[in-house]
C-alpha cells in the first residue's frame, strides 16, 4: 500500500461539466421521461448511468428522436444541422454546450469566412471534434496530433489557420503549432488558447504532482480525451500512469513498489469516485493536496432553460419551491448548488 497520496487539486468537474449536469438534472426534474440527449451529456460513464436511471436516453443520430419530444444537446457541441434538426422536431430543445467550445465553433466559422485552410487539431470521432468540424466542413481538415501535418496541402499556403480540441494535451498541441509555425510562416491560431483552463489547470497539477509521485492514478472514463491526456501527461514526465472508473479498476501489482501515489480525475469524473480511490489506497502517512491554483469559473445554465424555467414558475414553483428537498437549486441561484449534489438528488 501506499504511504502517501498526492491529491491533484484542481481536478474533476469543470464549470462546463457542472453546467451541463445541473442543466440536465434541471431537464429530467420538470419534464416526464423520456429526455433525450445527443450524445453522452459529459464522458463519463458513472453520470450516465445516473442519468438513465433518471430517464434520459441518450442518443448519436438526432434523427432517431421522436417528433414533439424534449431534447438536450451535450456538452461537447454539436453541428448545425444537428441543432437545427433538433430545434426542428422537438417540443423544446435545450443546448447545453459549454461556452468555451462554442468559442472555437466562432473561430472555426470566423476562420472560413475569411478565406482560411483550417487545420483542427483534434482526436477523430470524438464527440467534440464532430461538433467543431461541421461548422465549415468544407474548410477543416483534422489533424491528429500523433500523425501531425503530414497529409496536409493547403491551397494557400499564406492562408492556413491552427485550431484545437479544448481538452487536448498541451504536448499534443505544441508538436503541431512548432510544426506548423516552421512550415506556414503566417499561421492563424486564436488569441486565447483553444485548450480550456480546466484541461490546462488539470495538466499542470499533474506535472507538478509527477515530481514526487511515481504512479498516477487518473479517475475518469475511457470516452474522456481530457482523462487520457493527463495520463499521457504523467507518463510523459516518466512516471507509471493509469485511467480508472473507480477503485475496482486498481490492479494490486501496480502498487508495488510506489510509495508516494499520485490522484487525478478528468474534467467529468465525479469527487466520490476519487475519494473511494484514496480509501481503496490507505495511505499510512495520509493525503496531501496538490494544488496548483483555485478554480472559480462559472458558466450559468443555458439561457433556453432558464427562460423555461422562468415560464414554467407559476406550474413548478409549488412543487419544486426551495424547501422542498430532492429539487435541483434555483435557477437564478445556480452558483449555490453543485453539479455533485445534483446527482445526489438523482441518485437518491
Ligand atoms: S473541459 Fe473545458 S471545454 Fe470541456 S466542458 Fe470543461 S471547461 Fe468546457
Amino acid at each position: 500500500m501506499a504511504t502517501r497520496v498526492l491529491l491533484a487539486e484542481p481536478r474533476g468537474f469543470c464549470a462546463g461539466v457542472e453546467m451541463a449536469i445541473k442543466a440536465l438534472t434541471w431537464m429530467v426534474r420538470v419534464f416526464e421521461a423520456p429526455v433525450y440527449c445527443y450524445h453522452e451529456i459529459v464522458h463519463n460513464a458513472a453520470v450516465v448511468e445516473i442519468f438513465e436511471r433518471a430517464g434520459v436516453v441518450f442518443i448519436d443520430d438526432i434523427a432517431t428522436v421522436p417528433e414533439g419530444a424534449v431534447v438536450m444537446l451535450s456538452a461537447h457541441g454539436s453541428g448545425p444541422e444537428v441543432v437545427s434538426l433538433a430545434t426542428g422536431s422537438a417540443a423544446v430543445m435545450v443546448d447545453a454546450v459549454c461556452p468555451l467550445v462554442t468559442k472555437v465553433h466562432h473561430e472555426v466559422k470566423r476562420a472560413a469566412a475569411n478565406g482560411f485552410d483550417i487545420l483542427y487539431v483534434g482526436h477523430e470521432g470524438h464527440d467534440e471534434a464532430l461538433g467543431a468540424i461541421a461548422q465549415a466542413p468544407d474548410s477543416v481538415t483534422l489533424v491528429d496530433p500523433d500523425r501531425g501535418l503530414a497529409d496536409f496541402a493547403p491551397a494557400d499556403p499564406g492562408k492556413v489557420a491552427l485550431l484545437a480540441q479544448t481538452t487536448l494535451g498541451q504536448f499534443e498541441w505544441q508538436g503541431v503549432l512548432d510544426d506548423a509555425q516552421t512550415q506556414y510562416a503566417d499561421v492563424h491560431t486564436s488569441r486565447k488558447s483553444d485548450l480550456c483552463y480546466a484541461t490546462t489547470n488539470r495538466q499542470r497539477a499533474v506535472e507538478i504532482l509527477s515530481q514526487e509521485a511515481t504512479l498516477l492514478l487518473v479517475v475518469g472514463s475511457e470516452n474522456s480525451s481530457n482523462t487520457q491526456a493527463l495520463v499521457r501527461v504523467a507518463r510523459n514526465a516518466g512516471i507509471a500512469a493509469h485511467r480508472i472508473d473507480g477503485p475496482g479498476d486498481i490492479e494490486p501489482g501496480w502498487l508495488e513498489g510506489h510509495d508516494v501515489i499520485g490522484v487525478s480525475a478528468g474534467a467529468s469524473a465525479p469527487d466520490q469516485r476519487v475519494q473511494s480511490v484514496v480509501e481503496r489506497l490507505r495511505p499510512d502517512n495520509g493525503v496531501e493536496i496538490v494544488r496548483i491554483t483555485q478554480e472559480d469559473e462559472y458558466f450559468p445554465l443555458p439561457p433556453a432553460l432558464r427562460k423555461l424555467i422562468h415560464a414554467l414558475q407559476a406550474l413548478v414553483e409549488g412543487a419544486y419551491a426551495s424547501s422542498q428537498p430532492g429539487r435541483p437549486g434555483p435557477v437564478d441561484e445556480d452558483r449555490d448548488w453543485g453539479a455533485t449534489e445534483a446527482l445526489e438528488i438523482l441518485s437518491s
